[in-house]
């Protein structure tokens, strides 16, 4: 027999499998390779004249808009910089709306007419590409007919070299627009609400007093993974082709002992950590904390925040690096939101915060934030944001293998409310009175034994079920899938942000100049905020049946299922709110519905047909074998006169049908003709596929508890997480 051929051989080939060494040379320091391959601003003060580094500099620390004659001079330094790494080509890199990251390679070398070639890279090629745009989605945004798309230099994030075993390339980072500028891409969005938010903030800061410099805002993402080994992965058509195991029966050990999170790193994952950050060190990626996270095989990696656009490039980049660097350890690193049922998913906590070079961190609450009236100006700001647009928040982390964390008890819920912590909630307490007069301290913590010194503690505990938490010098947004761009999320943070810092800047001033004092201005208004915006402060735990109707109480959404959440991205409230920035206009904003729509639908119709085509070839060839066994078996037992017991043979032979029934069911339900709307298609698949497909999962799971164990051929929950 020959079913299990696969399963077992995958084994076998684990067990064999040596891991290649770490390719750190005993010589190097991570401060030496760090940025090595990145063009940055060290790199170009040594090789651009005076006068173009400084215009460079400008556009790049403050904004000012890139001066077009320099272009030429940045690109022909940039050229024989990459060419001196082995670069041979050069690609603008740019992030469509799949969330994965294109890239179109062209030579340096240009024919010269005489049957020669010249390295070339003028101006105009490092700011502006043109690369078709038709096998991209746009959301109607634009007809095949029109497939022209152009990408533009992000000049703020830094170009770098990317190796290759074939080859180097010089990688151009850029944002994607239509012919008609209307945003293909995750990185224009961004860069324009980064705009709207630093001018509103600056207004504030004005009013304070002070300077405000560029403001900007910072992301810190911590990423979540899994990873497995490469001769399971391939013997798993369901990882391969949706990122996700759609069948396979919980293991009898699971998560329970909570004893993998920050326990010792295995060996193997540790080599292939050593690599990777020393790739990304290369990138000038700041690779920070590594750990295991919660559940077994699962891992995390947190780079120290940076400005909100680079952040979301080099995630991007951090995440291509991982896939590759896994590959040549023999492993598979998962970035799906849920992997595996019953076991803990994956997500990306989008830590956010404000600032300048002249102000610092605007989240920064000093000792006592009761008397920081600037920081409790721009936290009242965000507790306004989260109130007001807490749906849009949620429809910025939509997707189909999101939904599947999201309000499961392990991550936050669909719910956006917000967590101050002890202290702040305090100080907002006493606001909502009338005006805060003090602060909780720190408190200390006696570990009791003599020779170690008390500890300080944080005046705010921490919160894991709240999906918007104050950390102390920062929000951090706990809803982001681990697959997605946090491009999207931070677009939302930004613009919703803006409103806030708009809304409060006009008050104040009106209020200045009709002579209010300022202080007492500023009072009013946190007043008001709190008052009108508190109910989405929640400071108790988030995964409790009693939030639920709390929160209904409050008014606050809960939005289950992408099916419910991306109508808020084209409500009349979230329209007005994005096109009064320039963040996005009405046609964009309807584009990332429909293709918000297109993706959900796609992504469950690729697993339903997997589903169908898994079960049906590898769970019902198992179970009709072994049911052949039984009943050879029991027919032998028979004829030598033994007395025979049919309950075997008749526990397979019920869930067998039991399976078929719900094939039956899935096959109809793929059958059916939804429409041709993205939204019928996008609907029929929440709510007619994934129920089809989930009846078929416990069919063919509970086979899998009673066929024998040598007839199944799909790597078990047990030797994909255990075995690494
Ligand atoms: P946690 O305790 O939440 O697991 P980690 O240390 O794993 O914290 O990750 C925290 C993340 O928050 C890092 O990416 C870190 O750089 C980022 N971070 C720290 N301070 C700020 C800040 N002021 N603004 C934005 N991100 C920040
Ligand atoms: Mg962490």
């Amino acid at each position: 027999m020959s079913g299990n051929r696969v399963r077992l051989d995958a084994i076998k080939d684990v067990e064999a499998y040596v891991p290649p060494a770490v390719s750190y040379a005993a010589t190097e320091t991570p401060g030496e390779i760090f940025g090595a391959n990145v063009f940055s601003t060290s790199v170009m003060q040594k090789r651009l004249p005076k006068s173009v580094y400084k215009s460079v500099l400008a556009t790049i620390e403050r904004s000012a808009p890139l001066d077009p004659l320099v272009a030429d001079a940045v690109a022909s330094a940039m050229k024989d910089w990459a060419m001196e790494k082995g670069a041979t080509h050069y690609a603008h890199v740019f992030y469509p709306l799949t969330h994965l990251t294109a890239e179109k390679h062209d030579s340096f070398l240009e024919p010269v007419g005489d049957g020669t070639a010249l390295a070339e890279f003028a101006g105009k090629t490092l700011t502006q590409g043109e690369p078709d745009a038709s096998s991209f989605p746009s959301g109607g945004l634009r007809n095949t007919f029109e497939a022209r798309g152009y990408t533009g230099w992000d000049v703020t994030s830094p170009a770098y070299v990317l190796e290759n075993p074939n080859g180097n390339t010089l990688c151009i980072p850029t944002i994607f627009v239509s012919m008609t500028g209307e945003a293909l891409d995750h990185k224009t969005p961004l860069l324009r609400s980064q705009q709207a938010m630093a001018t509103h903030a600056a207004r504030i800061i004005k009013l304070f007093g002070h300077d405000p410099g560029t403001v900007v805002s910072y992301c810190g993402a911590e990423q979540e993974y899994f990873l497995i080994d490469r001769h399971f992965f391939l013997a798993r058509p369901d990882l391969i082709n949706a990122g996700r195991t759609l069948l396979g029966a919980r293991p009898p050990k699971g998560q329970e002992f909570d004893d993998h999170y920050f326990g010792a790193i295995p060996d193997r994952v540790l080599g292939f950590m050593m690599d990777t950050e020393r790739e990304l060190f290369k990138l000038g990626i700041p690779a920070k904390t590594r750990h295991n996270e919660v559940a077994p095989g699962q891992f995390e990696i947190a780079p120290m925040f940076e400005r909100a656009n680079v952040a979301a490039d080099h995630q991007q980049l951090l995440m291509t690096t991982f896939k590759t660097v896994a590959k040549k350890h023999g492993m598979e690193c998962l970035f799906h939101e849920k992997p595996f049922a019953g076991v803990n998913g994956s997500g990306k906590h989008v830590n956010f915060s404000m600032g300048s070079s002249t102000v610092g961190n605007l989240l920064l609450p000093g000792d006592t934030p009761h008397d920081n009236a600037q920081f409790l100006v721009f936290c009242s700001a965000v507790i306004r944001a989260v109130h007001k647009y807490g749906g849009l928040l949620r429809a910025s982390v939509a997707s189909a293998s999101n939904d599947h964390r999201l309000g499961a008890n392990e991550a936050p819920p669909a719910i956006i409310s917000i967590f101050l912590g002890d202290q702040l909630a305090d100080v907002f307490d006493q606001i909502a009175k009338g005006a805060a007069t003090s602060s909780k301290g720190k408190g200390t913590l006696i570990p009791g034994v003599d020779t170690l010194p008390s500890l300080p503690t944080d005046p705010g505990d921490r919160n894991r079920t709240s999906p918007f938490a104050f950390t102390g010098n920062r929000f951090e947004f706990r809803a982001p899938g681990s697959m997605q761009s946090v491009a999207g999320p931070m677009t939302t943070i930004n613009t919703i942000m803006t409103e806030a810092l708009d809304y409060i800047a006009s008050y104040l001033e009106a209020a200045v100049a009709e002579g209010t004092e300022f202080n007492t201005a500023v009072q009013l208004i946190l007043t008001e905020m709190i008052t009108n915006h508190g109910a989405a402060v929640f400071n108790g735990n988030g995964y409790s049946e009693d939030w639920q109707i709390e929160a209904a109480a409050r008014g606050l959404p809960n939005l289950k299922t992408t099916l419910d959440a991306l109508p808020e991205l084209v409500s009349e409230a979230s329209m007005e709110l994005f096109e009064k920035y320039h963040v996005f206009n009405h046609r964009e904003m309807h584009s990332r519905y429909e293709i918000g729509l297109e993706q959900y639908a796609l992504s469950i119709g690729v697993e339903a047909r997997l589903t169908l085509e898994l079960a049906s070839t590898s769970v019902v060839p198992a179970a009709v074998r072994y049911q052949t066994e039984l009943a050879q078996n029991l027919a032998a037992l028979k004829k030598v006169g033994f007395e025979t017991d049919l309950t075997d043979l008749e526990v397979v032979s019920a869930k067998l049908t039991a399976l078929r029934v719900a094939l039956r069911a899935l096959d109809a339900a793929l059958a059916t003709d939804p429409g041709h709307t993205a939204a019928a298609e996008a609907t029929h698949a929440g709510t007619a596929l994934l129920p089809a497909m989930e009846a078929v999962r416990t069919a063919a799971d509970a086979l899998e508890a009673v066929v024998a164990d040598d007839l199944w051929s799909l790597p078990t929950y047990q030797e994909m997480l255990y075995i690494l």
